[in-house]
C-alpha cells in the first residue's frame, strides 16, 4: 500500500493497534482483553496561579491506565503537546512496561500543558505545587495508590517540590517520601536514578550482543564496540545512553539529533562535550568538529548500525519508515515508531528493541527508591563494612599462607582495592537494573525464538507483560 495515502493513527490507537496485535495471539476472553486494553480513568484539572501580575490557567492530566496492582506508576510530563490522548498512551505503556520488568505497579502518567523554558525557577514551583494540590487531595499523588516520577520536561526538582507538597498536606504520613520517585539524594532520592533509563538502555544493549542468533538477526555482528550511533535527543535519557555507550562499549555516535537541528561526524562526536555545549548556547548549532544539519530529522535516515530515538512519540512514522536505513532500532523514548511504521519497519527486517522493555531502567530504579522509602534505609548501609571485613579475612589469610609457605604469592594490582570495597547504594541499584534488564530481555525472546507465530521483540514483550496483568486479574476473580 502507499504509506503516503495511510492515514497516521493517534498515539493511543497506535498503542492499542500493537496491543491488539499481540492479543490477537492470546487465548484471552474477550471480556478480559478489553478491561486490559481499556484506560481506567482520566483527571483533567484546570487550575489558575497568579503569575506576573495576571492569573494564568494551566490544564494538567493523571490518567490511570490499569489499578491490577497499586499503587500505579508513571511519570508527570511537562510540554505544550501534552493532551488526553498522549497521556492516556502513556500510562497504557506504564502497565506493560512495569509488568514486564516485575515492578510492582500498575501504569498511570500525566502530564501538563506547559513551555517550562518559558517560565523562572520560582514560577515553576508555584505551578508545580499547585498542580501537585490538585492531584494530592484526589489521592493521585500518594505512596500506596499513586507514584509519579519525572518525565519529559521534569526532573528532580519538580520531584522535590512534589513531596515536599504532600509532606505539607499529610504531616502525619511516615511514609510521605515514597509519594513521589527520582527526588534528589537529599529529599530521599536513590543513588542512580537520574542516570537510570540511559543506564537500562546500555544494559539492554549490552544483553541483545550477548545473543549471536539476535544479533545475526538485526544483520549485525560482533560486539558493541565499533558500532555506529545515531542518538534522537540528548536529553535526560538520550545523554546517558550515548555517553555510557560511547565512554564504555566503544560505541562511535555518529550522529546526535537535537531539536534546533542535527550533528553528524564520521569519526564520532564527544557526547559530554555536545551536552556541555548546547548547555551553553542553547542549541547544538556551531559546535565545533562536525558537520550541522539544519533538517535534523533527516539525520534519522542516515546509516548507521545503531539508531536510539530518545525524545518523544510519533518521531518515526508513516512518513519516513521506509527511509530509515539502521538495521536496529532501540525505543528510548516512549512510542518514538508509531505502528504503522513498525509494520514497514518489520517487514524491511529491521529490528526494533520495544520502548516498554528498553526504556523501563527509569521505573526499576523508581522501584528501588520506593522501596529505600518505605524501609526508611539506605540500600547498603548494613551490609557494607561486613562484607568488606569478610573480604579483609580472605585477603589476610591469603597473605599469610603466601609468607608461612614462602610461595611468593602477590596479588594483582588493584585487586585488593577493588575486592575489598563492600557495595554501596550505586553498585546495588546498577546491579538490581542490570538483573532485571537481563531477566526481563530473556523473558521477551524466549517468546521471540520460540513461537512461530511471534515474528518481533515487540509483540513478544506484549505478550508476556500482557499475560502478567491478566494473570494478576484472574487472581482477584476477574
Ligand atoms: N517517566 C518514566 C517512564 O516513562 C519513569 C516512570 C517512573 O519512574 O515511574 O518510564
Amino acid at each position: 500500500m502507499n504509506t503516503a495515502t495511510m492515514i497516521e493513527p493517534s498515539f493511543r490507537e497506535s498503542v492499542d493497534m500493537m496491543f491488539n496485535r499481540a492479543v490477537a495471539l492470546m487465548d484471552l476472553s474477550p471480556g478480559l482483553e478489553e478491561k486490559i486494553r481499556v484506560c481506567n480513568a482520566t483527571y483533567t484539572v484546570r487550575f489558575g496561579v497568579r503569575l506576573r501580575g495576571s492569573i494564568h490557567t494551566f490544564t494538567g492530566y493523571r490518567a490511570v491506565h490499569s489499578e491490577h496492582m497499586e499503587p500505579v506508576k508513571g511519570g508527570i510530563r511537562y510540554a505544550m503537546g501534552v493532551h488526553q490522548d498522549e497521556v492516556e498512551a502513556l500510562a497504557a505503556l506504564m502497565t506493560y512496561k512495569c509488568a514486564l520488568v516485575d515492578a510492582p505497579f500498575g501504569g498511570s502518567k500525566g502530564g501538563l500543558r506547559i513551555d517550562p523554558r518559558e517560565w523562572e525557577e520560582h514560577e515553576l514551583e508555584q505551578i508545580t505545587r499547585r498542580f501537585a494540590y490538585e492531584l494530592i487531595k484526589r489521592d493521585l499523588i500518594n505512596p500506596s495508590q499513586n507514584v509519579p516520577a519525572p518525565d519529559m520536561g521534569t526532573g528532580e526538582r519538580e520531584m522535590a517540590w512534589i513531596a515536599d507538597q504532600y509532606r505539607r498536606m499529610n504531616t502525619t504520613d511516615i511514609n510521605s517520601a515514597a509519594c513521589v520517585t527520582g527526588k534528589p539524594i537529599n529529599a530521599g532520592g536513590i543513588q542512580g536514578r537520574t542516570e537510570a533509563t540511559g543506564r537500562g538502555v546500555q544494559y539492554a544493549l549490552r544483553e541483545f550482543f550477548r545473543h549471536a542468533e539476535d544479533i545475526k538477526a538485526a544483520k549485525l555482528s560482533g560486539t558493541l564496540d565499533g558500532k555506529t550511533v545515531i542518538v534522537q535527543g540528548l536529553g535526560n535519557v538520550g545523554y546517558h545512553a550515548a555517553k555510557f555507550l560511547s565512554e564504555e562499549d566503544g560505541c562511535k555516535i555518529i550522529g546526535i539529533i537535537e531539536r534546533d537541528g542535527a550533528l553528524v561526524s564520521k569519526d564520532g562526536l564527544e557526547v559530554e562535550a555536545v551536552r556541555q555545549w548546547i548547555n551553553k548556547h542553547g542549541g547544538i548549532k556551531d559546535f565545533p568538529g562536525a558537520t550541522y544539519v539544519a533538517d535534523g530529522a533527516s539525520v534519522l535516515e542516515e546509516a548507521c548500525d545503531i539508531l536510539i530515538p530518545a525524545a518523544m512519540e510519533g518521531v518515526i512514522n508513516l512518513g519516513n519508515a521506509a527511509r530509515i536505513k539502521a538495521p536496529l532500532i532501540v525505543e528510548a523514548a516512549n512510542g518514538p515508531v508509531t505502528a504503522g511504521a513498525d509494520d514497514i519497519l518489520r517487514k524491511k527486517g529491521c529490528v526494533l528493541i520495544p520502548d516498554m522493555y528498553a526504556n523501563a531502567g527509569g521505573v526499576t530504579v523508581s522501584y528501588f527508591e520506593w522501596v529505600k522509602n518505605l524501609s526508611h534505609i539506605r540500600f547498603g548501609r548494613m551490609q557494607r563494612r561486613q562484607e568488606e571485613a569478610r573480604h579483609q579475612l580472605l585477603v589476610d589469610e591469603l597473605e599469610r599462607l603466601s609468607a608461612d609457605k614462602h610461595l611468593g604469592w602477590t596479588l594483582s594490582p588493584g585487586f585488593k582495592e577493588n575486592y575489598l570495597r563492600g557495595a554501596g547504594e550505586l553498585e546495588l541499584v546498577r546491579s538490581g537494573l542490570d538483573d532485571t534488564m537481563r531477566s526481563a530481555y530473556q523473558s521477551m525472546r524466549e517468546v521471540w525464538h520460540g513461537r512461530e507465530d511471534v515474528t518481533d521483540l515487540r509483540t513478544a514483550a506484549y505478550l508476556v507483560s500482557i499475560g502478567k496483568v491478566a494473570a494478576s486479574y484472574r487472581a482477584k476473580g476477574l
